[in-house]
């Protein structure tokens, strides 16, 4: 795709200086797969030089240049930490509706900032309590968290001028038991539906981060592991008209079916496992 409004790309470690119709540049998935009519000039993000991952006591920090190729190498390697965890990362990296060349070029912030209801990083970092880390142009940063910076589909909290500069997912969300559930129309498709459950081992403490059938993602905590009944009605306090998404990968009626079903799934393997 040539982005025949684009009069410059730049190397984004030489110092930016934001403008009106600037972008930040990725992987480069999503913006060069249509024209972008009101982009002028790229920020190239490649040669940042952020390490992928880095693992600590305290948790894990995802670079928001990190490809979903490497997220899921570390997530289907051998001995790491944080099984649980690890296995719901390697589930929603292949929750992408894409070949293997999307997800080598792809990245975790670029999936994060677009923000489309079926962007799995955002479930994935949201069922762990993740923290978007944002860097302003003049270097000031500042943390919020994940369900808190999606705001809507394609919309989010950042500024002009803000990147995301990694994903910070903290041990304690590390440690969760999960249980992912997700359908689409066909295999390898876009997510209609995705839900994850989480459980903090010991607690009784549990909560069901819905995604992709919703505009945004929702998190429902409890205390202890709910009724089917009281998860129903959970879900339907919490997803209003409204929230349903409404697009060529599913009726809005046949996804509130599955954010209820697939909960109820997930709550069963809950409770097997408890
Ligand atoms: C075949 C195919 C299948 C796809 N399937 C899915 C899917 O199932 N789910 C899904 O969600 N998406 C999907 N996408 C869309 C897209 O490829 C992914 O969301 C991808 O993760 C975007 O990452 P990227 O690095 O390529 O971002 P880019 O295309 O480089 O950028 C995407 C947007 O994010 C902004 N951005 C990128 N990095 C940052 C940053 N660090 N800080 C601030 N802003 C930033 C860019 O300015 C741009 O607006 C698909 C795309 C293709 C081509």
């Amino acid at each position: 795709m040539d982005l025949v409004t684009v009069r410059a790309v730049c190397d984004a470690r030489g110092g930016v200086r934001w403008e009106a119709g600037d972008a930040w540049l990725a992987g480069g998935t999503w913006l060069f797969s249509a024209p972008r009519p009101g982009i002028s000039r790229l920020w190239d993000l490649e040669r940042m030089g952020w390490r992928p991952l880095v693992a600590g006591a305290g948790g894990l920090e995802i670079a928001a240049t990190c490809t979903v190729a490497e997220l899921l190498a570390f997530a289907e390697g051998p001995d790491g930490p944080w099984p649980g965890a690890r296995a719901l990362m390697a589930g929603c990296c292949r929750a992408f509706s894409s070949s293997f060349k999307v997800w080598n070029s792809a990245t975790v912030g670029g999936n994060v900032c677009l923000a489309l209801p079926a962007a799995p990083m955002v479930s994935m970092a949201v069922a762990l309590g993740g923290v978007c880390v944002l860097r302003a142009a003049d270097g000031r940063e500042r943390r919020l968290p994940v369900d808190e910076f999606v705001t809507g589909a394609g919309r989010t909290r950042l500024e002009p001028g803000e990147m995301l500069r990694c994903l910070w997912l903290p041990a304690e969300g590390l440690a969760r038991r999960t249980v992912m559930r997700r359908v689409s129309l066909r295999p390898g498709g876009h997510s209609a539906a995705l839900v994850i459950a989480t459980s903090a081992a010991g607690s009784g403490r549990c909560a069901f981060t819905l995604t992709a059938a919703t505009a945004r993602p929702v998190r429902l905590p409890f205390d202890r592991l709910p009724t089917s009944a009281g998860l129903r009605t959970a879900i339907e306090r919490a997803v209003g008209p409204r929230m349903i998404v409404e697009d060529a990968h599913g009726s809005p009626a046949w996804r509130r079916h599955l954010l209820a079903h697939l909960a109820e799934e997930a709550r069963r393997a809950l409770m097997v496992e408890d």
